[in-house]
């Protein structure tokens, strides 16, 4: 399986770093997408993990 979320991978297809969407923390790693209504967002990885668990929602 390969490292989709580390190392140049991240350099690809517009991964990166940035401020997140939700936390607005700066240049964090950006690389978990969600959906937000009928669009994508990325977000970063702490984030993602707290809206797969329904603890905090997209605003
Ligand atoms: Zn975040």
């Amino acid at each position: 399986m390969a490292k989709s979320k580390r190392g140049k991978a991240l350099k690809r297809d517009g991964y990166g770093r940035g401020t997140c969407p939700v936390c607005h923390r700066p240049r964090v790693k950006l690389g978990w997408e969600v959906k937000k209504g009928t669009t994508k967002i990325k977000v970063c990885k702490i984030c993602n993990a707290h809206i797969l668990n329904s603890k905090e929602t997209v605003s």
